[in-house]
Order: C-alpha cells, then sequence, then structure tokens
C-alpha cells in the first residue's frame, strides 16, 4: 500500500517545476542569439525578430528621423540557416548575432539615442552590439580583416536584393585591397547572386557603382563596423525583397543557400589568405 502511494506523490512533486521554466521572463541575453565564429565572416540581423521585450513599450519615435517598427520578415531565419549552410561548404562557423526581440521595441539598427525610449531597453540595446563588436574585434585579431553582413528586408523591390555600403565607403579595405571587382565581380558576394539570377541593386554590370539605391545605403551597423571605422570589416547591407524571403515552398531557405555558396565564393577568392 505505502509503495504504490509513492508514484502519484512523486509525479505531483515534478509537475510544478516542469512548467515553471518556460513562463520566467525573458532576459537580454533570451532575446539575441549569438554564436561564436571560427571564420572571418559575421552576420547580423536585427530586424527580424518576433519577440515582446518584457516591461519596454512599444516606440512611438517622436522627432526620430526615418523612424520604423516594421519587422524585416524571416531575416532571422536567413541568417540562421545560412551559418547552417556556410558550415557545410568551408568547415568552419561564421559569428552571428539574431534579434529574437522585435524592432518596434528597440531598433538596434540606430545610434542609441535613437534606438529606444525606455530605459528598460538599454540592457536588449548592450546584449545585441557587445556580441557584434566583439565579434569584429576577435575576427580582425586573429585574421587581420573580414566580411560583416547585416541582414535586411525590403518591400519595395520584392524580387531583389539591394547592397548598402555607403556608397562603398564601408567596404573601403576591401575597395584598397582588390578594387571594385571585391564588391561588385563573378567572385563577390552580389556578383555570386546577380550570376545565379538574382537581381541586385544597383546592377553589378552598372558602370556607377557607387549609386546604390538611396533608400537602402545602409544603416548604423554598417556604418559603425564596416572598413571606413578601426575594425578593419568590410560591411554590406544586404536587403532582400520580400518574395526572396517567403516561408512558402521554402524559398528563405534557398536564399540562405545560395547567400551561403556566395560568401563561400568570395571567402576562396579574397579572405582565405587572411592570416591565421
Ligand atoms: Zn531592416
Amino acid at each position: 500500500m505505502s509503495r504504490s502511494l509513492l508514484v502519484p506523490l512523486v509525479g505531483v512533486a515534478l509537475v510544478p517545476v516542469l512548467v515553471a521554466a518556460p513562463d520566467a521572463p525573458a532576459t537580454p541575453a533570451d532575446l539575441v542569439v549569438v554564436q561564436k565564429g571560427t571564420l572571418p565572416i559575421i552576420v547580423s540581423a536585427p530586424h527580424g525578430g518576433r519577440k515582446k521585450v518584457p516591461d519596454v513599450p512599444e516606440r512611438v519615435g517622436t522627432g526620430v528621423a526615418q523612424f520604423a517598427t516594421v519587422l524585416d520578415a524571416n531575416t532571422d531565419l536567413i541568417a540562421e540557416r545560412f551559418s547552417a549552410e556556410l558550415e557545410k561548404l568551408l568547415d568552419g562557423k561564421p559569428w552571428l548575432v539574431v534579434a529574437r526581440f522585435e524592432r518596434k521595441y528597440l531598433d538596434v539598427n540606430r545610434p542609441r539615442e535613437q534606438a529606444y525610449e525606455s530605459d528598460k531597453a538599454k540592457p536588449y540595446y548592450d546584449a545585441y552590439h557587445e556580441p557584434l563588436e566583439a565579434a569584429c574585434k576577435a575576427v580582425k585579431a586573429k585574421f587581420g580583416r573580414g566580411l560583416l553582413l547585416d541582414v535586411h528586408g525590403q518591400g519595395e523591390f520584392k524580387d531583389a536584393i539591394c547592397r548598402g555600403t555607403q556608397n562603398g565607403k564601408t567596404v573601403t579595405l576591401l575597395k584598397e585591397r582588390d578594387g571594385w571587382r571585391g564588391l561588385t565581380g563573378k567572385r563577390s558576394v552580389l556578383g555570386f547572386l546577380q550570376n545565379r539570377g538574382y537581381k541586385v541593386l544597383p546592377s553589378c554590370d552598372a558602370d556607377e557603382k557607387t549609386k546604390e539605391e538611396p533608400k537602402f545605403t545602409g544603416g548604423y551597423i554598417v556604418g559603425t563596423y564596416g572598413s571606413h571605422t578601426g575594425y578593419a570589416i568590410d560591411a554590406i547591407q544586404l536587403e532582400f525583397g520580400s518574395f526572396l524571403r517567403e516561408r512558402e515552398k521554402d524559398k528563405y531557405a534557398k536564399t540562405a543557400k545560395d547567400l551561403a555558396e556566395a560568401v563561400a565564393a568570395f571567402y576562396d577568392e579574397y579572405l582565405k589568405d587572411a592570416k591565421k
């Protein structure tokens, strides 16, 4: 009799422990995916998150230029799938920083003073930028140079990828080493994708290389960590059109796989010889 009673008692005791964990409030670290890499390649995706930030109201944007709260749907999925695909191709990991929090609470592709309105959002801003800055520093220390892709989405050119380098500024070192072919040639990331059939804006064949789409020339992240600064990391903002990010027929996954092949080609041509 006493034996049979033990079983239900143990069961009852365990239940509250098991259900408590999922209800725990999210911490800053819970809302940013961070992966330490082994390659001189860094991927950031600041606008794909869908999670609420605890105790932080939605931003209203008073006095903020280019205020935006819309999320870049599925860019988090593209970044993470890209990482997995690249690992298969290069047998190493890229560095990864991906927001799980939604942009309407804070926008980490903005300078701090424009990024959030509640002090409670500050730890989330730091939880994004601290690992991103650490990745840039680690890659510079180990390899002397590297590539940062900041993954975004736009709906204006639905089947196209817009390049944002502040018209070439954020890839200053790449241009000095290899000229424009490092950004638009056949083995560049965008040149490879264009040859794969993607529409790239500005076209890699354009005579005027610096004329990027005015709305998509690159934001705070590429402007802060690009190779015109002290980080020595060539930074490209990639704005994927909405057709390239759809979940239907796993379009986002094809985009991520093609991007991984493009980055692998770039790595073989331009990065492999970086010091180890
Ligand atoms: Zn964006």
